[in-house]
């Protein structure tokens, strides 16, 4: 049983890992020295486990890559303007991860000496680095022994013990976790829950573990699914102003949902859909986006209108061509409202 074999089970997960692990841009090949004496090696651990946060793998990789080819180094990514970050971040989702990212590498910077700490702890100090991130940055880049737990170890450890509660998981993980190849051991475990002890249909017949697995029988019953809550709806209007083949975007309080993002001049987020217009004039309704947020699904109906050159507005922007609008960084939310008010101009013009 695994309680009594918690070596055998390190040692038949390691084994799979080493002869199925995903390639990975961020990745050092399974069973392979880290490269320590690489100083952006903890950097590109970092990096990825911040994007990796809420996001799956195949969404990263393009913005791991761009990152990287714009920031190679952590005094280079210190060193950015924050509109530039924020801009490359569009379309990844949880923009305080980006955020905390950039205050992450200014503390390393300004505290460490551009140099990562290995102490999980001292990690912990930093901005966005949790009890998650932590645990594996410390075993991923600099091999400690150190317990990382994410959802698909939750899961996979789970079903390993049959145990159905979530506060018992990080103990249980703590016990299968071997003292060596730590970081090899978190990066193993990840995958196989990511491959083979998937949420549904998990693929027992390949599973390194099956023959010690409590919970095979019934893997979907564990871990237990708290009650999902209904998710609050909140309705708002954003607004398509034109001028010259330009539209007026502006920039968000840096605080707040979307923080420091750009994006189109709305209402607040709570209002009825029809909210009075900005300014008189010949508005036109080009319909409804929706976009779920961790919290809550918000409507927005889209209302677009012609100005002059040179007219008052009720805030600041900036005019951007709206033939280069994919360039600008919109988050998802207002990329999905661009593309619906270009749709429509372009279908009121033929
Ligand atoms: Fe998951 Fe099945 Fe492996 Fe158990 S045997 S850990 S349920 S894939």
């Amino acid at each position: 049983m695994p309680v009594d074999m918690p070596d055998a089970i390190a040692h038949r997960i390691l084994k799979h890992f080493a002869e199925n692990a995903r390639e990975l841009p961020w990745r050092n090949p399974p069973g392979q020295a880290l490269p320590l004496d690489d100083p952006q090696w903890p950097f590109r651990v970092w990096l990825s486990e911040i994007m990796l946060q809420q996001t799956t793998v195949a969404a990263v990789k393009p913005y791991f890559e761009a990152f990287i080819s714009l920031w190679p180094s952590i005094s280079a990514l210190a060193a950015a303007a924050d509109e530039d970050v924020m801009r490359a971040w569009a379309g990844l989702g949880y923009y305080a991860r980006a955020r905390n990212l950039l205050a992450c590498a200014r503390a390393i910077m300004a505290d460490h000496g551009g140099v990562f700490p290995a102490d999980e702890t001292e990690l912990r100090r930093l901005p966005g680095i949790g009890r998650y991130t932590a645990a594996a940055i410390s075993a991923i880049a600099f091999g400690r022994r150190a317990v990382v737990v994410d959802g698909n170890v939750e899961r996979v450890v789970a079903r390993l013990f049959a145990e159905p509660q979530k506060a018992k998981l990080y103990a249980l993980a703590d016990r299968i976790t071997p003292t060596d190849n730590a970081g090899d051991f978190a990066q193993a475990m990840m995958d196989l829950g990511a491959t083979v002890c998937t949420p549904r249909n998990p693929r027992c017949q390949i599973c390194p573990v099956r023959a010690d697995c409590r919970g095979r029988e019934n893997p979907e019953k564990f871990p237990s699914k708290p009650a999902r809550l209904a998710r609050p709806e909140r309705q708002g209007t954003a607004w398509w102003i034109s001028c010259d083949d330009h539209v007026l975007l502006v920039t968000r309080q840096p605080k707040g949902l979307l923080g420091g993002m750009r994006g189109l001049p709305t209402t607040d987020w709570s209002e009825n859909l029809d909210a009075p217009m900005l300014f008189k004039g010949e508005w036109r309704r080009y319909g409804m986006v929706t976009h779920i947020f961790t919290h809550f699904r918000l409507s927005l109906s889209v209302m677009g209108i012609d100005v002059e050159s040179g007219c008052k507005l009720p805030f600041v922007g900036e005019w951007w061509p709206k033939s280069q609008i994919v360039e600008a960084g919109l988050p998802t939310l207002f990329a999905k409202a661009a593309q619906l008010a270009r749709a429509m101009e372009e279908r009121n013009e033929s």
